[in-house]
């Protein structure tokens, strides 16, 4: 079905042809029509299904009859969970917003950099902004922007919002938008946090189930390796060279093994770097850029990766660290064989992980042969499980149990 017999005005058809998006995916497709519509939309949404143009399309639709009037008032608020999704989705909607008649002006604000480029840059007003709730409060209290004149919000990764401790400031956020206004509400995942907040914050919504994109064996092939933990980073690069891998995402456990294997990596000849929340804003940024252009063989990277960002056509991925549950392999094995491309995600399993691999599998409804390479053959012994489930000798934090009991299979026990 093309865009236009969606409802959507020609100008916009023609931003998602000129995109090379030729027919919309199954999420445009039934999204497009209810938020077009004016009503609230609830929507399963993965990272690849195509959902940021399912709500940036009729985002700017909406906008388009009163588009760069004077006074430019906000009208249409994303929240996003992090900054490299509001700097992705800002520049969606800017490619979109290109082919309307007027000049929609878009603002994407997130924290972790100077507030002060953001203030100027808000001087003359935006129709659009993205943004990440924090920032977008400290914009407020600066009196930089208002929040009265929103006619429809866009939550993305509301799930992850919550996840990340945004729940307070989105009550904030909440309660500075007028009562009347479309909400377009996405999230992977629907624990019982997201499902009140849907409840709290929509009316009639709606509701899109599209199948849980991307874990599809015809596109992504999946693979395992058993192997000791302390030969993954030989393993990983004896894979590189004889495989002939390029532009791989190497996800571990912590900021530090991913430091750590990064350096390995880069010692043993390849182009390796790291990717995660410790760095500053300005080094993710170029890491992510030099990645997409293809300047670094390898990134190695914490779960910051696993969601949101877009980096298409990502041939391999790494689960060098197993995911803590099967939500966060989804998300992680998603990054590869984006829009219709073919991928390969590799999961090292050591004997210690073994049982935790064995939970991802059974929750994905996987049963990968695991594959030992010549030479590596796993030496080390899996460790004596407590009664209690745990592993002896490694107490799962606060922080474990918290993500346990938000519907996670036991901590992952395995330590860099
Ligand atoms: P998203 O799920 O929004 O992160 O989009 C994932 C990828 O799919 C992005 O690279 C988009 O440019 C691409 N995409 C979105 N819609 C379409 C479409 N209708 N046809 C082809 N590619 C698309």
């Amino acid at each position: 079905m093309p865009f236009q017999a969606l409802g959507l005005a020609p100008a916009l058809a023609q931003a998602a042809t000129d995109l090379g998006f030729s027919r919309p995916t199954p999420i445009q497709e039934a999204a497009l029509p209810a938020a077009l519509s004016g009503a609230d939309v609830l929507a399963t949404a993965q990272t690849g299904s195509g959902k940021t143009a399912a709500y940036v399309l009729p985002l700017l639709q909406r906008l388009l009859p009163q588009i760069g009037q004077a006074p430019r008032r906000v009208r249409a608020l994303v929240l996003v969970p992090t900054r490299e999704l509001a700097a992705q989705v800002g520049e969606v909607v800017r490619s979109m917003a290109q082919h309307l008649p007027g000049t929609a002006r878009t603002a994407v604000v997130f924290g972790g950099v100077s507030i002060n480029p953001q203030m100027l840059a808000l001087r003359g007003g935006a129709d659009v902004v993205v943004a990440t709730p924090g920032r977008l409060l400290d914009l407020v209290a600066h009196n930089a922007l208002k929040l009265g004149s929103v006619e429809l919000l866009v939550l993305d990764e509301a799930d992850r919002l919550l996840d990340l401790g945004f729940a307070e400031e989105l009550q904030r956020v909440l309660a500075l938008l007028p009562a009347a206004r479309q909400n377009l509400f996405f999230s992977a995942t629907f624990p019982p946090a997201v499902q009140e907040l849907a409840g709290q914050l929509l009316h009639a919504p709606v509701r899109i189930d599209v199948p849980a994109a991307p874990v599809e064996e015809a596109v992504i092939l999946q693979q395992a390796f058993l192997v000791d933990s302390t030969r993954r980073t030989q393993l990983l690069r004896q894979l590189i060279k004889t495989q002939g891998w390029q532009r791989v995402l190497v996800f571990v456990a912590t900021q530090y093994a991913a430091e750590r294997v990064a350096s390995k990596l880069h010692q043993g000849d390849l182009f390796a770097t790291s990717f995660h929340g410790g760095l500053s804003q300005g080094a993710r940024k170029q890491a992510l850029e030099e990645f997409k252009e293809k300047r670094w063989d390898v990134v190695v990277t914490t779960d910051l990766a696993a969601r949101g960002i877009d980096i298409s056509q990502l041939p391999v991925v790494v689960n060098y660290d197993l995911p803590r549950s099967a939500v966060d392999y989804v998300h992680r094995i998603g990054r590869t064989g984006r829009a219709g491309a073919s991928g390969l995600a590799v999961s090292f399993v050591t004997p210690a992980s073994m049982a935790h691999w064995r939970l991802i599998e059974k929750r994905q409804g996987l049963s990968l042969p695991l594959e030992v390479v010549p030479g590596l053959e796993p030496t080390e012994e899996a460790p004596v499980s407590e009664p209690g489930g745990g592993i002896k000798g490694k107490r799962p934090s606060k922080k474990d149990k918290l993500r346990a009991a938000a519907s996670s299979p036991p901590a992952d026990p395995q330590q860099p």
